[in-house]
């Protein structure tokens, strides 16, 4: 486990994709996003490490409904009683109440397999508490942006300065991560690219500020994040 920007940690052996602890001490522990299931094992073993027992996480924050981010979230809720929170549209999509969208029409061989994949083991489970556009937890602000998923959000705090951005604003390019690159949502795992970088500009029109990205995939950006999201994503327009 490593810092981020403190009280934000990332456990840095999962290598699917980023799981954060925001370590407010006993009592304000939670999780931003689970990791994929085939990690349970690192996600625990983490956690121990850092001397914190699953009981006790306050809550899981989920960034979209993934099972790359979602995966171990009905684990963490089944084994360890945990509170598991995530934007009110993905929470109907995890429990079953709403159609999920099918992946995979477009892309690689790679990405249309993966898209395969999570089409056919998708995480499910029933949300404890859903999220609406402009709710605070954790000190978090949630901020909707539809398009990767019908649910994804932004969560930024404001205290610190990070932006949580899940697979809507990424600092390495899916689905292999060794490409580092700042890049909006992936055409190939998304439901609606534009609608995910329309929102996102939106986001960064309203004037937001951050200076720390811990995106769902790649290493975190730490320090004048804002700006240099700005360039990467001027460069690719
Ligand atoms: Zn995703």
């Amino acid at each position: 486990m490593r810092v981020v920007v403190s009280p934000f940690y990332r456990l840095s052996t999962l290598v699917v994709s980023n799981v954060y602890l925001l370590d407010g001490g006993r009592g304000d522990r939670w999780l931003v996003d689970t990791g994929h299931w085939s990690e349970r094992w690192q996600l625990l073993r983490e956690l121990r490490r850092a001397g914190v027992t699953p009981g006790e996480l306050t809550g899981v924050l989920l960034t979209h409904r993934h099972s790359d981010h979602a995966g171990n979230a009905a684990m963490l809720q089944r084994d360890w009683g945990a509170k598991v929170y995530c934007h009110r549209d993905d929470a109907a999509v995890l429990d079953g109440t709403a159609p999920r969208s099918v992946m995979g029409a477009r892309g690689s061989l790679l990405e249309r397999a993966l898209c395969a994949v999570e089409n056919a083991v998708p995480a499910r489970l029933r949300i404890d508490r859903a999220l609406d556009h402009g709710d605070a937890v954790a000190g978090l602000e949630v901020h909707h942006v539809a398009g990767h998923t019908e649910g994804s959000v932004l969560y930024r705090h404001a205290s610190t300065g990070c932006l949580l951005t899940g697979d809507t604003l990424l600092t390495a390019r899916p689905p292999l991560t060794v490409f580092r690159e700042v890049t909006r949502a992936h055409d190939a795992f998304s439901i609606d690219t534009a609608q995910a970088w329309a929102a996102l500009d939106a986001f960064h029109a309203e004037g937001w500020r951050y200076d720390h990205l811990l995106a769902g995939h790649g290493r975190p950006l730490v320090g004048d994040a804002r700006a240099r999201v700005l360039r990467a994503l001027d460069r690719r327009r």
